[in-house]
């Protein structure tokens, strides 16, 4: 022991992108130069090269890059029809952006519950769903599961249902690109994937961006046409209503670069995950992954008692240790979308949750003695 006035130790990130940056060095930069150089800002070459590398990455056969993942959602409903009077089910233990594009093209979201070991649509309620969609005068067309804080939705089961009921299947790959779900890599499953390049996702970029994966190819027709205000093969020969959905040359350039990386980013967020579950399972209910399913780790999300969660959050922040709430309020009670329906007697799984949950700081450059010194924290707040 020193006789030094205790210094309490410096602010964690929650997420650290500097030391990403760090390691990429001067190739991010040397990629942005190049675009200023070229000038093609809008669809130059890097929009294609990216859209070939994402699609070699994961195996889908038509990949679609557009301006965040809110809008890759968007034009996938769009190009379905997805319009009044049609239901398309999802959970509301998501982010709004989920559900507000369905009823941003005039849709109505119809909130399913989730299994509280995965936070993921749970495929035994969805026939509730269908029943509060009927019940509503409405026809149910479509689900979109999300794969929340970075693991997949229980798919097969999912994906039985749809064949059952004609829906399609949407994925909500926002937080889940590079993830698998039973060999099958996220971006293949369903009808198509949406994902998002969001800076704080695993794959970020320097601003807004997502993507569209496919392998319909009538389907990526229509989003390509959609992403470009409806254009046909004549550029001002429109033949749809479209929107102007395109990502930039300069992020689509960042996002190849951190490409090059990030089947490492993933092993290394799942080492932090691995060194995460051992030393907090004793205190606390840590994410279980399905059978033969992968994670990315968006977040890394632990369940503690309710009356336990502000508590811990406190005592970690006075020690310099962030911490996140994914979600506080589900979508069903949220003011702007509590007045869409909701499946069965409500949802008893996603509002007990919301007051469980609370998300660590995970990123995949969290070296062992700062996690440790996040394990100790929560160990003793929780103890
Ligand atoms: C981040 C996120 C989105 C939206 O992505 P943006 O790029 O921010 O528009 C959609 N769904 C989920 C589950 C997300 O986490």
């Amino acid at each position: 022991m020193n006789n030094k006035p205790d210094v309490p130790a410096a602010p964690l990130p929650f997420i650290d992108l500097a030391a990403q940056r760090k390691r990429l060095g001067k190739s991010v930069d040397e990629a942005i130069l190049r675009v200023l150089d070229h000038g093609q800002y809008i669809m130059g070459p890097e929009v294609a090269a990216l859209e070939n590398e994402l699609a070699k990455f994961c195996g889908a056969k038509h990949v679609l890059s557009c301006g965040n993942g809110t809008m890759a959602i968007e034009l996938i409903l769009r190009a379905k029809g997805v319009g009044p009077g049609d239901a398309v089910l999802c959970p509301s233990f998501t982010f709004a952006a989920t559900a507000e594009v369905v009823a941003l093209v005039g849709g109505t979201p119809v909130f399913v519950d989730v299994l509280a070991d995965t936070f993921n649509l749970d495929p035994n309620h969805l026939d509730a769903g269908i029943a509060a969609a009927r019940q509503a005068n409405l026809k149910p067309v479509g689900i979109i599961a999300v794969d929340l804080f970075g693991q997949p939705a229980d798919y097969e089961a999912i994906e039985a249902f749809c064949r059952a009921k004609n829906l399609w299947l949407l994925d909500d790959a926002a937080q889940s690109f590079g993830a698998h779900y039973r060999g099958r890599a996220v971006g293949t499953i369903g009808l198509a994937t949406a994902t998002s390049f969001f800076p704080a996702k695993p794959l970020g970029c320097y601003g807004d961006g997502g993507a569209i994966f496919t392998d319909d190819p009538g389907l990526a027709d229509i989003l390509r046409s959609l992403r470009i205000h409806g254009q046909g093969s004549d550029k001002y020969d429109a033949e749809r209503i479209g929107q102007n959905g395109r990502l930039d040359s300069i992020q689509a350039a960042v996002l190849l670069e951190k490409l090059k990386i990030f089947s490492d980013e993933i092993s290394r967020r799942d080492a932090v995950a691995k060194r995460y579950n051992d030393g907090l399972k004793s205190v606390a209910e840590v994410p279980d992954l399905a059978p033969n399913c992968t994670s990315v780790w968006a977040q890394y999300t632990i369940k503690v008692p309710a009356a336990k969660r502000s508590t811990l959050a406190n005592a970690l922040r006075s020690q310099g240790i962030p911490t996140a709430i994914y979600y506080p309020k589900p979508l069903h009670r949220q003011i702007a979308y509590r007045g869409f329906p909701a499946a069965g007697n409500g949802l008893p799984v996603t509002d007990a949750i919301a007051q469980q949950v609370i998300s660590l700081p995970m990123h995949p450059y969290l070296d062992a003695p700062t996690q440790d010194r996040i394990i100790d924290a929560v160990v003793a707040a929780l103890r």
